[in-house]
């Protein structure tokens, strides 16, 4: 039995569609990772985070996902939270080694280690690669950061070191100068990123614009409204902004005292009236605002305020909202998401443990020694022989199932 479903919006005329009790109807406005193909003209933005530094489960803090039709795939800020959002889009690891950071807040790069190692660890068989602005002086800039994470987790990969495909592991910066101003910082493929200043909290902060195909996306990552964003963001197919929490729910919500929420709420940040502002000089096809806690008792709140200084398209960001753009149409949905991720498909074939020649390497780089990335006689010397033979089983299973060899540790 066929019924017919009328849906109208304000801005299509109605349409009829076939309806089915037991036949799918099409589509609605849910993305479904990994059941619709990319346009070889269109871009797909997806919203990994939308939240704040104060991390909560309903938003992790900044992060966007950008893929292109030509394959490509880039990821701008990576904040607090935001690598299970991306884990969640079953995306092969692969395809994610791009990453942009605006800025070294933690909830613009406090998800870096986790795709790093976890992406590692999930299956990317090629060095993770992050670009990242100078600093006001060098131990400030991102390449300084960079090296100190590889330096906070030495002892993680000194423990993976040989026992795993390491080239996941290799995790490479880009530094560039800050002050450029639309200056290139990746040409490749058709597509390219350029960065300008940000004004945000010190020296250092950039935005970035991606521009492929004719199509041209925008990122403030964290700033001020500044002259630099007015003019390399104007015509933004997708420009998406911080907005801030308004001042009067950083009071009541967040404990600041009225000082603090003016200066924070209007002078680091941008304020939701700004952003509305920032909006009407650019004229995007779609403004995108993120950066506060949109709840049932703020989201109202915020599009008030940008709606006293801006009338255009608009996107209230949450985690999850996915952008289809092409030329003709920029269409918005949010994504349903499988949280249980296991990993994504392998691209390409799995290497063996490197052993030695994998230590010795990482001795090279890192300065640890390679007798200290295995155990000790000592260790050793506490392992229980009783679990011996439950373990063996598990070897003899896997050479029934599998019709091959496989010695047992110390076996000959
Ligand atoms: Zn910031
Ligand atoms: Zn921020």
């Amino acid at each position: 039995m066929i019924a017919v479903l009328a849906i109208s919006s304000l801005s299509e005329p109605a349409f009829a569609q076939e309806v089915s009790p037991t036949e799918p109807f099409g589509e609605r406005d849910t993305y479904y990772p990994n059941t619709e193909a990319l346009g070889k003209d269109e871009m797909r933005v997806i919203a990994c985070g939308t939240g704040m530094p104060t991390t909560r489960a309903a938003q992790a803090a900044a992060c966007f996902l950008v893929e292109l039709g030509n394959g490509d795939k880039f990821i701008f800020d990576i904040g607090s939270g935001s690598a299970e959002r991306i884990s969640s889009l079953q995306i092969p690891y692969d395809y994610l080694d791009k990453v942009f950071i605006g800025h070294l807040h933690a909830d613009h790069f406090g998800s870096l280690a986790e795709l790093w190692i976890g992406g590692a660890l999930m299956g990317r068989q090629k060095p993770l690669r992050v670009w990242g602005p100078s600093g006001p002086s060098e131990e400030l800039g991102t390449a300084a950061a960079i090296e100190a994470l590889k330096m906070v987790y030495r002892w993680d990969l000194a423990g993976r070191v040989g026992l795993v495909d390491f080239r996941g592991y290799d995790l490479q910066v880009n530094e560039f100068d800050y002050k450029g101003e639309n200056a290139v910082v990746y040409e490749e493929d058709g597509v390219t990123i350029r960065s300008w200043p940000a004004i945000h909290s010190l020296d250092g902060p950039v935005s970035f614009g991606l521009e492929w195909n004719g199509l041209k996306f925008v990122f403030s990552s964290d700033t001020y409204p500044n002259n630099w964003f007015n003019e390399y963001a104007k015509d933004a197919d997708l420009a998406i902004h911080e907005c801030f929490v308004a001042v009067p729910s950083l009071v009541a919500k967040m404990g600041f005292t009225p000082e603090q929420a003016l200066l924070v709420g209007t002078q680091i940040h941008t304020a939701p009236e700004a952003f509305g502002k920032v909006m009407s000089e650019i004229e995007p096809r779609m403004a995108v605002a993120y950066h506060f806690f949109k709840d049932f008792d703020t989201t109202a709140e915020v599009y008030s305020r940008i709606r006293t200084t801006y009338e255009g398209p608009l996107s209230l960001a949450e985690d999850f909202m996915v952008w289809n753009i092409t030329e003709d149409e920029i269409r918005v949905r949010l994504a349903v998401v499988e949280e249980a991720t296991w990993a994504p498909p392998l691209t390409g074939e799995a290497q063996p443990p490197g052993g030695d020649a994998d230590r010795e390497a990482f001795s090279d780089s890192s300065g640890v020694a390679v007798e200290d990335m295995i155990y000790s006689d000592f260790i050793l010397g506490g392992s229980w022989d009783g679990v011996e033979d439950a373990l063996r089983g598990v070897y003899k299973e896997a050479e029934e199932k599998l019709g091959q060899t496989f010695p047992y540790p110390g076996d000959e």
